[in-house]
This record gives C-alpha cells, sequence and structure tokens, in this order.
C-alpha cells in the first residue's frame, strides 16, 4: 500500500532526523520526501539512522525554498508543536489522515515539520490550509522530529487501511427479536428453576442479562447455542 502523501521537511539540522523520519515513512507506506535547506544532506548519518530505508532517501527532493517544495501541492498542513497566539484552523493527525488521502487522490498533500530549535515560522505556516498538532502533555510539547513524523504516517496508514477494508461482511445474520425474546423468556424459566431468580424480587437481573447479551450483538447460530445450553440443563 503506498501513501502518496508528501513529507516536508524544513531547515533540519541533525541529519540523524532526516534518516529517521525516512524509516518512519518506510514503515508505513510513505515515499515521497523533500527537504527544504537541510544543513547537511547527503549524510551517513542520516543513512545510518534510515536503517535500510535508503529509497525513501535516495528519492527525496532537496529543495531551497518551501515554495519549491510546495510547487503543485494543493493542499498543506503545517506541523507545529505549539499552538500559535494566531487564530489558524488546527487538526489532529487522526482528523488530518483522511483530509489528506481525500486531497491527495485529486492532487498532491503534504505535511510540513519544522527545525527542531524553532519550528516552522509563520511566514511558512502562512503557506499552510491548516496546522496539524499532536495533542501532548500541556506542559512539555515538543515531539522529537522523525517521531511526529512517525504519529502522523502512522495515522495516515490507519486511515488508509479504513478505506480499504471491505465493508464488513457477516458470516451469520444477528438474531431476529423474536429469537432473541424466546431466548430470554427460556433464560428467565431456566433461572427461577433453578432458585437463582426470585420472581418476587427480580432485581432487575433479567434487564441487566439483556443488556449483557445485547452488547454482543448476538447472532442466529449463537442464540440457538444458547438456547441449547439452557435445554441441555433443563431437568429430565
Ligand atoms: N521547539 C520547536 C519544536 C520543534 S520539534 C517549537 O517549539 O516549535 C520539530 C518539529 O516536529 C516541529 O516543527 C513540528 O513540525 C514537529 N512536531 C513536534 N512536536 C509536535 C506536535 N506536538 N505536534 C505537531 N508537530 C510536532
Amino acid at each position: 500500500m503506498r501513501i502518496p502523501v508528501r513529507v516536508v521537511l524544513v531547515g533540519t539540522t541533525h541529519p540523524g532526523n532526516i534518516g529517521a523520519a525516512a524509516r518512519a515513512m518506510r514503515t508505513m507506506g510513505l515515499e515521497r520526501l523533500s527537504l527544504v535547506a537541510p544543513l547537511e544532506f547527503p549524510s551517513p548519518q542520516a543513512t545510518a539512522r534510515a536503517a535500510g530505508a535508503d529509497q525513501v532517501l535516495e528519492a527525496a527532493q532537496v529543495c531551497a525554498t518551501l515554495d519549491e517544495a510546495l510547487a503543485g501541492c494543493r493542499f498543506v498542513l503545517g506541523a507545529s508543536a505549539r499552538l500559535r497566539a494566531l487564530q489558524w484552523p488546527v487538526m489532529t493527525p487522526r482528523e488530518a489522515a483522511p483530509r489528506l488521502l481525500a486531497e491527495s487522490a485529486a492532487g498532491e498533500a503534504a505535511v510540513v515539520f519544522g527545525r527542531e530549535s524553532s519550528g516552522l515560522t509563520n511566514d511558512e505556516l502562512a503557506r499552510c490550509h491548516a496546522l496539524l498538532h499532536i495533542p501532548t502533555n500541556p506542559d512539555y510539547s515538543s515531539l522529537n522530529l522523525a517521531m511526529a513524523v512517525q504519529v502522523v504516517a502512522y495515522e495516515l496508514r490507519l486511515a488508509a487501511l479504513e478505506e480499504d477494508a471491505p465493508e464488513q461482511d457477516r458470516s451469520d445474520p444477528l438474531a431476529a427479536a423474536e429469537e432473541l425474546e424466546r431466548f430470554y423468556e427460556h433464560l428467565e424459566r431456566t433461572l427461577v428453576a433453578a432458585g437463582f431468580l426470585n420472581p418476587a424480587n427480580p432485581r432487575h437481573l433479567m434487564l441487566r442479562l439483556r443488556r449483557l447479551f445485547n452488547r454482543a450483538l448476538p447472532e442466529e447460530n449463537e442464540v440457538r447455542i444458547l438456547r441449547g445450553i439452557l435445554s441441555a440443563l433443563e431437568p429430565r
């Protein structure tokens, strides 16, 4: 499964983070990496931290400016550890992932990540349609760059898997209402006969049991098994 969302890293200072980001992308099926003015790239440290995800590094596009990296992109999110004073729409990775997938079907979609020391400038964020913020401890909100890439890439993969999943095909239909009623009547008779349920003081027992069974969405054949068990317990 290939996820066509572009990851843009702006002004990365530690080449190791570039390699770790490439690895994070590769594990989740993302391939498009753009590097805007990296301090050092290519670099043996990046290659080492990529741990075999070299193809993402080799295909990485190195650009001088963010505008160059975003050329052709139609939907852009800026990943930010800080929520700015300036009101800008903010999404969690979980909210952003289906949007990014949907937009990338129509044109290119990208997520921009900032510098380790100072994040993205307001000028860079102004090029983004919305901010992407990974909810964190408010006292310490800054993730390592590659780890932020991992969280976003993981949510993209989950969203893509969900889109791919075939509609739930039930092997067996849910039990019909009347079958369930017959089961509950049978259960009640059995519990009374066993002396467990006192009809003079039922204490909502049947209601509680109904809630328990209904939560499991019993299927036709499962209700048949339960009825079979009750019949087998009946005194001969
Ligand atoms: N000290 C910087 C944080 C830099 S962390 C600052 O205060 O902005 C490097 C990059 O990782 C950030 O620019 C951002 O793109 C990403 N990142 C880190 N933590 C994040 C979070 N909680 N939500 C979204 N992106 C985050």
